[in-house]
Protein backbone atom coordinates (compact mmCIF):
# COMPACT_ATOMS: atom_id res chain seq x y z
CA UNK A 1 0.00 0.00 0.00
CA UNK A 2 1.35 3.86 -0.99
CA UNK A 3 1.98 5.62 2.78
CA UNK A 4 2.34 8.94 0.73
CA UNK A 5 0.22 11.45 2.23
CA UNK A 6 -0.87 14.21 0.50
CA UNK A 7 -0.67 18.02 1.86
CA UNK A 8 -2.96 20.81 1.24
CA UNK A 9 -2.73 24.34 1.56
CA UNK A 10 -5.78 25.84 -0.35
CA UNK A 11 -9.27 24.61 -1.18
CA UNK A 12 -9.31 24.01 -5.22
CA UNK A 13 -6.64 21.09 -5.33
CA UNK A 14 -8.20 19.56 -2.01
CA UNK A 15 -11.41 19.39 -3.58
CA UNK A 16 -10.56 18.01 -6.90
CA UNK A 17 -8.72 14.72 -4.86
CA UNK A 18 -11.58 14.66 -2.29
CA UNK A 19 -14.11 14.68 -6.07
CA UNK A 20 -11.34 11.41 -6.74
CA UNK A 21 -12.48 9.52 -3.77
CA UNK A 22 -16.30 10.52 -3.93
CA UNK A 23 -16.27 9.16 -7.51
CA UNK A 24 -14.97 6.24 -6.37
CA UNK A 25 -17.35 5.49 -3.61
CA UNK A 26 -14.61 6.08 -0.59
CA UNK A 27 -15.40 6.54 2.24
CA UNK A 28 -13.75 10.20 3.88
CA UNK A 29 -13.42 10.87 7.37
CA UNK A 30 -11.96 13.81 8.96
CA UNK A 31 -10.27 14.03 12.02
CA UNK A 32 -10.22 18.13 12.77
CA UNK A 33 -6.73 19.45 15.02
CA UNK A 34 -4.44 21.83 15.59
CA UNK A 35 -1.46 20.17 15.34
CA UNK A 36 1.31 19.84 18.29
CA UNK A 37 -0.11 15.88 18.25
CA UNK A 38 -0.39 13.44 20.70
CA UNK A 39 -1.83 9.95 21.83
CA UNK A 40 -5.30 11.73 22.17
CA UNK A 41 -5.23 13.08 17.99
CA UNK A 42 -3.74 9.39 17.07
CA UNK A 43 -6.23 7.48 18.56
CA UNK A 44 -9.01 9.89 16.73
CA UNK A 45 -7.11 8.69 13.73
CA UNK A 46 -7.09 5.35 14.35
CA UNK A 47 -10.67 5.19 14.98
CA UNK A 48 -10.93 6.78 11.30
CA UNK A 49 -8.55 4.70 9.51
CA UNK A 50 -10.92 1.60 10.88
CA UNK A 51 -13.98 2.29 8.78
CA UNK A 52 -12.97 5.44 6.58
CA UNK A 53 -10.93 4.52 3.00
CA UNK A 54 -9.45 7.98 4.03
CA UNK A 55 -8.74 10.11 6.69
CA UNK A 56 -7.81 13.29 6.17
CA UNK A 57 -6.43 15.44 9.23
CA UNK A 58 -6.58 19.46 9.64
CA UNK A 59 -3.90 20.97 11.40
CA UNK A 60 -4.83 24.94 11.67
CA UNK A 61 -4.68 26.94 14.48
CA UNK A 62 -7.53 28.80 14.51
CA UNK A 63 -7.13 32.39 15.85
CA UNK A 64 -10.98 33.11 15.88
CA UNK A 65 -11.42 30.47 18.77
CA UNK A 66 -8.53 31.88 21.15
CA UNK A 67 -10.08 35.45 23.37
CA UNK A 68 -7.91 38.33 22.84
CA UNK A 69 -5.58 37.43 26.37
CA UNK A 70 -5.27 33.56 25.54
CA UNK A 71 -1.97 32.12 24.00
CA UNK A 72 -2.73 31.88 20.59
CA UNK A 73 0.60 33.23 19.98
CA UNK A 74 2.45 30.46 22.31
CA UNK A 75 0.37 27.65 20.99
CA UNK A 76 3.06 24.42 20.08
CA UNK A 77 3.53 24.64 16.60
CA UNK A 78 5.13 20.92 15.85
CA UNK A 79 4.98 20.62 12.03
CA UNK A 80 7.59 17.82 11.56
CA UNK A 81 7.01 15.86 14.33
CA UNK A 82 3.42 15.79 13.82
CA UNK A 83 4.07 14.51 10.18
CA UNK A 84 6.39 11.88 11.55
CA UNK A 85 3.60 10.48 13.81
CA UNK A 86 1.18 10.34 10.94
CA UNK A 87 3.82 8.82 8.64
CA UNK A 88 4.83 6.34 11.57
CA UNK A 89 0.64 5.72 11.96
CA UNK A 90 0.36 5.09 8.32
CA UNK A 91 2.95 2.27 8.67
CA UNK A 92 1.46 0.83 12.06
CA UNK A 93 -1.67 0.59 10.16
CA UNK A 94 -0.86 -1.76 7.49
CA UNK A 95 -0.44 -4.40 10.13
CA UNK A 96 -3.95 -3.79 10.76
CA UNK A 97 -7.43 -4.42 9.88
CA UNK A 98 -8.14 -0.68 9.57
CA UNK A 99 -9.44 -0.05 6.01
CA UNK A 100 -7.49 3.15 5.33
CA UNK A 101 -4.89 5.04 6.26
CA UNK A 102 -4.24 8.93 6.23
CA UNK A 103 -3.89 9.93 2.59
CA UNK A 104 -4.98 13.92 3.13
CA UNK A 105 -3.32 16.65 5.42
CA UNK A 106 -5.21 20.06 5.38
CA UNK A 107 -2.67 22.64 6.63
CA UNK A 108 -4.66 25.77 5.41
CA UNK A 109 -3.17 29.71 6.22
CA UNK A 110 -5.33 32.04 8.04
CA UNK A 111 -5.80 33.66 4.35
CA UNK A 112 -7.25 30.51 2.79
CA UNK A 113 -9.46 29.99 6.13
CA UNK A 114 -10.41 33.56 6.32
CA UNK A 115 -10.62 34.93 2.56
CA UNK A 116 -12.19 38.38 3.39
CA UNK A 117 -11.57 39.79 6.70
CA UNK A 118 -8.30 39.00 9.06
CA UNK A 119 -9.94 36.69 11.38
CA UNK A 120 -10.57 38.35 14.84
CA UNK A 121 -11.56 37.09 18.52
CA UNK A 122 -13.22 40.86 19.22
CA UNK A 123 -16.51 39.20 20.62
CA UNK A 124 -17.69 42.48 18.33
CA UNK A 125 -15.49 42.03 15.53
CA UNK A 126 -16.69 41.87 11.82
CA UNK A 127 -16.54 38.48 10.05
CA UNK A 128 -18.60 35.90 8.86
CA UNK A 129 -19.62 33.38 12.10
CA UNK A 130 -21.54 30.34 13.04
CA UNK A 131 -22.78 31.10 16.97
CA UNK A 132 -24.72 28.47 18.26
CA UNK A 133 -26.65 29.55 21.26
CA UNK A 134 -27.15 28.53 24.66
CA UNK A 135 -24.98 25.85 24.22
CA UNK A 136 -22.03 27.63 23.45
CA UNK A 137 -22.52 30.19 25.64
CA UNK A 138 -22.33 27.74 29.15
CA UNK A 139 -19.43 26.34 31.05
CA UNK A 140 -15.99 26.55 28.68
CA UNK A 141 -17.99 29.44 26.37
CA UNK A 142 -18.93 31.35 29.89
CA UNK A 143 -15.13 31.85 30.80
CA UNK A 144 -13.98 31.93 26.67
CA UNK A 145 -17.05 34.22 25.15
CA UNK A 146 -15.94 33.35 21.56
CA UNK A 147 -14.40 29.93 21.77
CA UNK A 148 -17.23 28.07 20.44
CA UNK A 149 -17.93 30.85 18.04
CA UNK A 150 -14.43 30.69 16.46
CA UNK A 151 -14.80 26.38 16.97
CA UNK A 152 -18.25 26.16 14.88
CA UNK A 153 -17.26 28.23 12.16
CA UNK A 154 -14.03 26.71 11.58
CA UNK A 155 -15.67 23.52 11.85
CA UNK A 156 -18.01 24.72 9.16
CA UNK A 157 -15.57 26.23 6.92
CA UNK A 158 -13.73 22.50 7.24
CA UNK A 159 -16.86 20.62 6.41
CA UNK A 160 -17.59 22.93 3.85
CA UNK A 161 -14.09 22.26 2.20
CA UNK A 162 -13.89 18.58 2.64
CA UNK A 163 -17.30 17.39 2.77
CA UNK A 164 -16.47 14.58 4.47
CA UNK A 165 -18.46 11.32 5.40
CA UNK A 166 -17.71 11.54 8.76
CA UNK A 167 -15.79 13.58 10.81
CA UNK A 168 -14.22 12.11 14.17
CA UNK A 169 -14.52 14.20 17.63
CA UNK A 170 -12.76 13.42 21.11
CA UNK A 171 -14.77 12.86 24.39
CA UNK A 172 -12.21 15.25 26.11
CA UNK A 173 -13.71 18.14 24.57
CA UNK A 174 -17.67 16.94 25.63
CA UNK A 175 -19.15 20.34 24.55
CA UNK A 176 -17.63 20.78 21.62
CA UNK A 177 -18.71 17.31 20.86
CA UNK A 178 -22.31 18.61 21.69
CA UNK A 179 -21.80 22.35 19.98
CA UNK A 180 -20.68 20.55 16.80
CA UNK A 181 -23.47 17.94 16.68
CA UNK A 182 -26.00 20.63 16.77
CA UNK A 183 -24.10 22.69 14.38
CA UNK A 184 -24.68 19.39 12.16
CA UNK A 185 -28.05 18.92 12.77
CA UNK A 186 -29.26 22.91 12.36
CA UNK A 187 -27.46 23.46 9.05
CA UNK A 188 -28.16 19.87 7.81
CA UNK A 189 -25.00 18.98 7.32
CA UNK A 190 -24.01 15.81 5.45
CA UNK A 191 -21.54 14.61 7.82
CA UNK A 192 -22.02 12.24 10.39
CA UNK A 193 -19.78 12.58 14.15
CA UNK A 194 -18.01 10.04 15.70
CA UNK A 195 -17.53 10.28 19.61
CA UNK A 196 -14.02 8.95 20.10
CA UNK A 197 -12.93 8.12 23.73
CA UNK A 198 -10.59 9.99 26.03
CA UNK A 199 -7.18 9.23 25.96
CA UNK A 200 -4.83 9.79 28.99
CA UNK A 201 -1.09 9.21 30.35
CA UNK A 202 -0.70 6.67 32.82
CA UNK A 203 -1.77 8.92 35.99
CA UNK A 204 -4.77 9.88 34.60
CA UNK A 205 -4.20 13.50 32.73
CA UNK A 206 -5.89 13.42 30.01
CA UNK A 207 -3.46 14.24 26.74
CA UNK A 208 -3.72 17.95 25.73
CA UNK A 209 -1.12 19.92 23.57
CA UNK A 210 -0.98 22.25 26.21
CA UNK A 211 0.19 19.82 28.69
CA UNK A 212 3.79 21.11 27.63
CA UNK A 213 3.61 24.13 29.23
CA UNK A 214 2.71 22.94 32.45
CA UNK A 215 6.26 22.58 33.93
CA UNK A 216 6.99 19.37 36.35
CA UNK A 217 5.06 21.13 39.49
CA UNK A 218 2.27 22.16 37.89
CA UNK A 219 1.75 18.29 35.92
CA UNK A 220 2.15 16.46 39.22
CA UNK A 221 -1.00 18.51 40.19
CA UNK A 222 -2.94 18.54 37.26
CA UNK A 223 -4.23 14.72 37.95
CA UNK A 224 -6.41 15.64 41.09
CA UNK A 225 -9.23 17.02 38.35
CA UNK A 226 -9.62 13.71 37.74
CA UNK A 227 -9.33 12.90 40.94
CA UNK A 228 -11.80 14.75 42.24
CA UNK A 229 -14.26 14.11 39.08
CA UNK A 230 -13.73 10.14 40.19
CA UNK A 231 -15.04 10.53 43.70
CA UNK A 232 -18.09 12.63 42.00
CA UNK A 233 -18.50 9.53 39.83
CA UNK A 234 -18.13 6.76 42.49
CA UNK A 235 -20.64 8.72 44.55
CA UNK A 236 -23.17 8.17 41.61
CA UNK A 237 -22.17 4.69 41.75
CA UNK A 238 -23.32 4.00 45.07
CA UNK A 239 -26.74 5.29 44.20
CA UNK A 240 -26.32 9.17 44.78
CA UNK A 241 -28.53 11.28 42.22
CA UNK A 242 -28.85 14.27 43.68
CA UNK A 243 -26.34 17.63 42.25
CA UNK A 244 -24.99 18.32 45.79
CA UNK A 245 -24.13 15.22 46.73
CA UNK A 246 -22.34 14.25 43.68
CA UNK A 247 -19.93 16.80 42.89
CA UNK A 248 -19.74 17.66 47.06
CA UNK A 249 -16.96 14.79 47.16
CA UNK A 250 -15.26 16.62 43.53
CA UNK A 251 -15.22 20.07 45.50
CA UNK A 252 -13.81 18.54 48.96
CA UNK A 253 -11.35 16.71 46.78
CA UNK A 254 -10.23 20.28 45.26
CA UNK A 255 -10.24 22.09 48.58
CA UNK A 256 -8.17 19.56 50.38
CA UNK A 257 -5.37 19.38 47.75
CA UNK A 258 -5.94 23.40 47.78
CA UNK A 259 -5.19 23.44 51.51
CA UNK A 260 -1.99 20.88 51.13
CA UNK A 261 -0.71 22.97 48.68
CA UNK A 262 -1.19 26.09 51.20
CA UNK A 263 0.86 24.30 53.65
CA UNK A 264 3.84 24.23 51.08
CA UNK A 265 6.85 26.22 51.47
CA UNK A 266 5.91 29.08 48.22
CA UNK A 267 9.03 27.83 45.89
CA UNK A 268 6.54 24.71 45.40
CA UNK A 269 3.15 26.40 45.97
CA UNK A 270 0.76 25.72 42.62
CA UNK A 271 -1.64 28.33 42.38
CA UNK A 272 -4.99 27.16 41.06
CA UNK A 273 -8.49 27.81 40.87
CA UNK A 274 -11.58 25.13 40.66
CA UNK A 275 -13.02 27.26 37.32
CA UNK A 276 -16.10 24.76 37.33
CA UNK A 277 -17.40 21.66 38.34
CA UNK A 278 -20.73 21.09 36.48
CA UNK A 279 -23.86 18.25 36.24
CA UNK A 280 -25.28 18.62 33.40
CA UNK A 281 -28.07 17.36 31.21
CA UNK A 282 -26.64 15.38 28.16
CA UNK A 283 -28.91 17.55 25.38
CA UNK A 284 -28.44 20.91 26.48
CA UNK A 285 -25.47 21.17 29.10
CA UNK A 286 -28.28 22.73 31.36
CA UNK A 287 -27.28 22.36 34.78
CA UNK A 288 -29.19 19.57 36.49
CA UNK A 289 -30.22 19.79 40.36
CA UNK A 290 -30.52 15.59 40.16
CA UNK A 291 -29.70 12.49 37.28
CA UNK A 292 -32.96 11.33 35.82
CA UNK A 293 -32.93 7.88 35.16
CA UNK A 294 -33.52 8.15 31.29
CA UNK A 295 -30.94 9.85 30.32
CA UNK A 296 -28.05 10.03 32.53
CA UNK A 297 -25.42 13.22 33.09
CA UNK A 298 -22.47 14.98 31.97
CA UNK A 299 -20.36 15.11 34.87
CA UNK A 300 -17.36 17.91 33.97
CA UNK A 301 -14.72 19.63 35.49
CA UNK A 302 -12.45 22.42 34.44
CA UNK A 303 -9.00 24.60 36.43
CA UNK A 304 -7.39 27.13 35.94
CA UNK A 305 -3.37 26.32 36.73
CA UNK A 306 -1.88 29.62 37.44
CA UNK A 307 1.51 31.05 36.53
CA UNK A 308 4.25 29.75 39.30
CA UNK A 309 5.44 33.05 41.16
CA UNK A 310 8.44 34.40 39.09
CA UNK A 311 10.34 34.71 41.81
CA UNK A 312 10.21 30.56 41.64
CA UNK A 313 10.21 29.91 38.50
CA UNK A 314 12.99 27.42 37.18
CA UNK A 315 11.12 26.50 33.88
CA UNK A 316 9.68 29.27 31.30
CA UNK A 317 6.65 26.76 30.55
CA UNK A 318 5.58 27.48 34.01
CA UNK A 319 4.55 31.61 33.51
CA UNK A 320 2.06 30.35 31.11
CA UNK A 321 -1.72 29.97 32.84
CA UNK A 322 -3.06 26.53 31.57
CA UNK A 323 -7.08 25.68 31.71
CA UNK A 324 -7.43 21.90 32.17
CA UNK A 325 -10.53 20.57 31.73
CA UNK A 326 -12.09 16.84 32.19
CA UNK A 327 -15.07 14.63 32.02
CA UNK A 328 -17.16 11.53 32.87
CA UNK A 329 -20.33 10.08 31.13
CA UNK A 330 -22.99 9.23 34.41
CA UNK A 331 -24.56 6.43 32.98
CA UNK A 332 -22.77 6.76 29.34
CA UNK A 333 -25.02 4.55 27.35
CA UNK A 334 -27.95 6.66 28.27
CA UNK A 335 -25.70 10.06 27.39
CA UNK A 336 -25.28 9.20 24.05
CA UNK A 337 -28.75 8.03 23.01
CA UNK A 338 -29.57 11.57 23.86
CA UNK A 339 -26.94 13.20 22.11
CA UNK A 340 -27.52 11.20 19.24
CA UNK A 341 -28.68 12.96 16.03
CA UNK A 342 -32.46 12.93 15.66
CA UNK A 343 -32.21 11.93 12.06
CA UNK A 344 -32.46 9.00 13.76
CA UNK A 345 -28.88 7.36 12.30
CA UNK A 346 -26.65 6.17 14.20
CA UNK A 347 -24.41 9.64 14.08
CA UNK A 348 -22.98 9.97 17.87
CA UNK A 349 -21.54 6.56 18.86
CA UNK A 350 -20.03 5.28 21.99
CA UNK A 351 -16.56 3.81 21.74
CA UNK A 352 -16.00 4.37 25.52
P1 LIG B 1 -7.21 19.97 19.44
O1 LIG B 1 -6.01 19.79 18.54
O2 LIG B 1 -6.84 20.16 20.88
O3 LIG B 1 -8.17 21.01 18.90
O4 LIG B 1 -8.01 18.59 19.41
C1 LIG B 1 -8.39 17.99 18.21
C2 LIG B 1 -9.29 16.83 18.53
O5 LIG B 1 -8.61 15.89 19.36
C3 LIG B 1 -10.58 17.21 19.27
O6 LIG B 1 -11.67 16.45 18.76
C4 LIG B 1 -10.26 16.83 20.69
O7 LIG B 1 -11.41 16.52 21.47
C5 LIG B 1 -9.43 15.59 20.47
N1 LIG B 1 -8.60 15.30 21.66
C6 LIG B 1 -7.74 16.15 22.26
N2 LIG B 1 -7.22 15.56 23.36
C7 LIG B 1 -7.76 14.33 23.44
C8 LIG B 1 -7.63 13.25 24.36
N3 LIG B 1 -6.81 13.30 25.40
N4 LIG B 1 -8.35 12.13 24.13
C9 LIG B 1 -9.21 12.06 23.07
N5 LIG B 1 -9.37 13.05 22.17
C10 LIG B 1 -8.67 14.17 22.35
Amino acid sequence: MDNSIRIFEDVTSLRQQRNVALLEKRLVGLVPTMGALHEGHLALIRQAAKDMHEVYVSIYVNPTQFGLNEDLDKYPKTWDADMEKMIGLNKNLKDTKAKGRITTVFKPTSQVMYPNLPPTSDPNGSGSFVTITPLGSLLEGASRPVFFRGVATVCMKLFNIIQPDYVFFGQKDIQQVLVINRMIQDFHINTQLILCPIVREPDGLAFSSRNVFLGHHRRDLAPALLGALTAARNTFARGARLRDEILGPAHHIMSLVQEANRKLHPSYHIGFEVDYFSLTDPLDMQEVESVGSSRGAILSGALKMLPRSLEYVREDEDTIPVRLIDNILLDADKVLAFIRNRRGDNVVKALS
